[in-house]
């Protein structure tokens, strides 16, 4: 279990840096850097990560246990949240899982990473 909850967050990280900025880009820049050089670096990704609201909404939807989670939740575990949100990009096709928190309010949409001439779209405003 620890072993994909590694790579998820390892994933997510990548996926999330090029869209950071200022002092989080810099944190999680130096974080990836650690791992290339074979550090194990999961907690301190999702404890930064966790500081920015929507990335940690987004991480709880994805099942990544946040610190609070780790510290407060017993055993069993809990529904994730529902995807219905406005903080959360998501692709177009019904077909297609792939999310992104939003970073910043009104930015604009993302493309998604499988399907490259596709934005993706809030949560809230998926179909079916
Ligand atoms: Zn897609």
């Amino acid at each position: 279990m620890a072993g994909k909850d590694d790579k998820l967050t390892y994933e997510i990280a990548r996926d999330l840096l090029p869209r950071l900025q200022g002092y989080l880009r810099e944190q999680l820049s130096k974080l990836l850097g650690r791992l290339d050089v074979g550090e194990n670096v999961e907690i301190e990704i999702i404890d930064l990560l966790s500081e920015h609201q929507s990335i940690r909404k987004w991480m709880q939807f994805l099942n990544i246990n946040t610190n609070r989670e780790r510290l407060f939740e017993g055993l069993g575990g809990k529904p994730s949240p529902s995807i219905s949100s406005s903080d959360i990009w998501v692709c177009r096709r019904s077909d297609c899982n792939y999310t992104l928190p939003v970073i910043q309010a009104g930015e604009s949409a993302p493309n998604c990473k499988f399907h490259d001439a596709i934005t993706m779209i809030l949560a809230n405003q998926k179909k079916g």
